[in-house]
């Protein structure tokens, strides 16, 4: 990771009276594995039709490998998008589409073919090539399109919600392989979705989008762990906010503070913990979950406002869940887990 691949400057773009994006400042660096995550409209599918070229900026600026493309056409900027209803050629075969690019590139037939093969095999679909698209499943056909898109080695891959389409198992297993394809290809992706999980488990970085801003960049570590915003806190992982009066009785200070669910035991009423640096929180179990691996508990506090608590089922089985409805728990958590959020 050298350089910087993307370079965004106070970008903003508004549709009449809308401002999709109101003021976007972004570094993307080479190499990375980056994503824009975001709620329906908060602008990231914007903001990558700006870096594509597809739509042009109401201000700022777009940098790609330090060169302004702000006013250059699409084709002429070194980047290829992947859609997530792919825009395969149905008539053609899998190696054709592929190719497709190259030829109207004007690359010699014999090379067009192996750099074609090559991608196939790039995307793990060898001996695919004499298919048509109405021949494959939902994921080889998002492979297809990944292959067409790597074929002609972009600097940059910008991809828009690409697994959307994909059932829960295959969106998945895609995650885990389209990681995979860009550590060996190198290539910066771009990675626009609305899915905090896909997110989390494929990133290098993310930006967190709200509002036609970005919130926070950051690791997914650092996302998760620390959110800098309330809207980051709840939006990534599950909400589970402590504010003023209840955080001044259980943690000594009013402010708003965000806790990670599966950083909160529940024990006993009963149970000591007393140790400085353990916020406890005594409360009745409102509503209890059992999730197979892990129960959830949702706990209403004697200090005011309700808790999630996720736990691993170690010892635990769907019986003892159940009876934990409407019994006094001891909530405890290390205190570096509160994590202070601005109000
Ligand atoms: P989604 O996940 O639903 O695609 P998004 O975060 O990608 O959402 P955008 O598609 O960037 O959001 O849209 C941001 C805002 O701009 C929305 O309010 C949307 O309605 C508006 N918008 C986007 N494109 C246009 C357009 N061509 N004309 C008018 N308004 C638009």
């Amino acid at each position: 990771m050298e350089g910087t691949a993307i370079r965004l400057q106070g970008l903003r773009k508004s549709f009449g009276q809308t401002a999709a994006v109101a003021g976007v400042d972004l570094e993307i660096r080479d190499g990375e594995f980056f994503s824009m995550l975001g709620p329906s409209g908060s602008g990231k599918t914007t903001v990558l039709r700006l870096i594509a070229g597809f739509e042009t900026p109401s201000g700022g600026s777009v940098e790609l490998a330090g060169r302004d493309v702000t006013r250059l056409a699409p084709f002429e900027r070194d980047v290829h998008t992947v859609f997530q209803d792919y825009a395969l050629f149905p008539h053609m075969t899998v190696e054709q589409n592929v190719a497709y690019g190259l030829k109207v590139r004007r690359v010699p037939k014999a090379e067009r073919l192996v750099r074609a093969r090559r991608a196939l095999a790039e995307v793990r679909l060898e001996g695919y090539g004499r298919r048509r698209p109405s021949e494959l499943s939902g994921g080889q056909r998002q492979r297809v399109a990944l292959a067409r898109a790597l074929v002609g080695r972009p600097r940059v891959l910008l991809l828009d919600e690409p697994l959307g389409a994909l059932d829960l198992k295959l969106r998945e297993q895609m995650q885990i392989e389209l990681k995979a394809i860009q550590r060996e290809v190198g290539i910066t992706f771009v990675f626009v979705t609305h899915d905090q999980e896909e997110a989390l488990t494929m990133s290098d970085r993310i930006a967190v989008f709200h509002q036609g801003r970005i919130e926070q960049v950051g690791a997914p570590a650092e996302i998760y762990e620390r959110p800098e915003t309330e809207f980051v806190a709840s939006f990534v992982g599950t909400s589970n906010l402590l504010r003023a009066e209840s955080a001044q009785r259980i943690l000594g200070s009013p402010g708003t503070y965000s806790v990670r669910p599966e950083k909160i035991r529940v024990l006993k009423e009963s149970a000591l913990a007393d140790e400085p640096d353990v916020a406890t929180a005594t409360g009745t179990v409102a509503e209890v979950v059992y999730l197979g691996d892990a129960t959830r508990f949702l706990v209403d506090l004697d200090a005011g406002g309700r808790l999630t608590a996720l736990q691993q089922n170690l010892e635990t089985s769907a019986e003892d869940v159940a009876a934990y409805r409407g019994t006094r728990v001891r909530l405890t958590w290390h205190r570096r887990h509160a994590v202070r959020v601005p109000d």
